[in-house]
């Protein structure tokens, strides 16, 4: 192979590997932004857990609270009793007791319930806690991994970068120039193999004045993708 190919492609092998790096690398702050994103929702999962106990707490107290008032209300119902003397005015006491009585029942149903209510939250908010927390472990660990991908991907690329240079130099100026602004481009190889006639990155056929050209080795360019072309020996 023709030496301007062989420096080429080294030179070119480099760059597509310092591209391919900044691809990997750029992908990074988005893969630890997402997981950023999903211990938040976890965190924000389990908040949601811990204020609905707070509430079912606040509830039973109130319900609490609205039986010891029925409860004096019954009290003050039987002190005054012993005053009554007539007898429908004792029948109608006896009927808001019992009113009263029903109230309370009803609320210590209600109670019985929010206690249920209260363990299956306090149940679920445990189980909920360790797998997040175990979540929590993997994702962090995920996400250093990522960090330390960065660091080694940097480290890689000024390496790469560093030893380009020596890379450019054997290269004809208006060769590197055009090589240059196809890598620029950021897609595809900027010098391809011709197989059977046809671009390695355009895959068109090419004329064959242009595939003689490059069977020779001779320096020319894709008429329809512009890309540098070259046949293996
Ligand atoms: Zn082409």
């Amino acid at each position: 192979m023709k030496k301007w190919i062989k420096d080429l492609l080294k030179l070119q092998e480099t760059d597509l590997r310092i591209r391919q790096l900044s691809t990997r690398s750029e992908m990074i702050p988005i893969e630890v932004s997402k997981i950023d994103k999903e211990i938040a929702h976890d965190e924000a999962e389990l908040q949601k857990v811990k204020e609905n106990d707070m509430t079912t707490k606040l509830e039973i107290k109130q319900v609490e609270s609205e039986i010891m008032q029925h409860n004096d209300e019954i009290d003050k119902f039987q002190k005054q009793s012993v005053m009554i003397k007539k007898n429908d005015e004792y029948k109608a006491m006896i009927k808001e007791i019992n009113a009263t009585k029903t109230k309370i029942n009803k609320l210590e149903t209600r109670e019985l319930e929010l206690m249920d209510q209260m363990d299956e939250i306090k149940k679920s908010f445990r189980k909920e806690e360790k797998i997040a927390a175990e979540r929590k472990n993997t994702l962090n660990g995920e996400k250093e991994d990522l960090l330390e991908l960065e660091t080694t991907i940097t480290t890689q690329s000024l390496k790469f970068s560093d030893n380009r240079e020596k890379l450019e130099r054997p290269i004809d100026f208006d060769v590197l120039s055009l090589y240059k602004r196809l890598i620029g481009k950021g897609i595809g190889s900027p010098l391809v193999e011709v197989h059977n006639g046809i671009c390695g990155n355009c895959h068109l056929k090419l004329t064959p004045q242009t595939a003689n050209i490059a069977s020779k080795q001779v320096v020319v360019t894709c008429e329809n993708c512009g890309h540098l072309l070259y046949v293996a020996d």
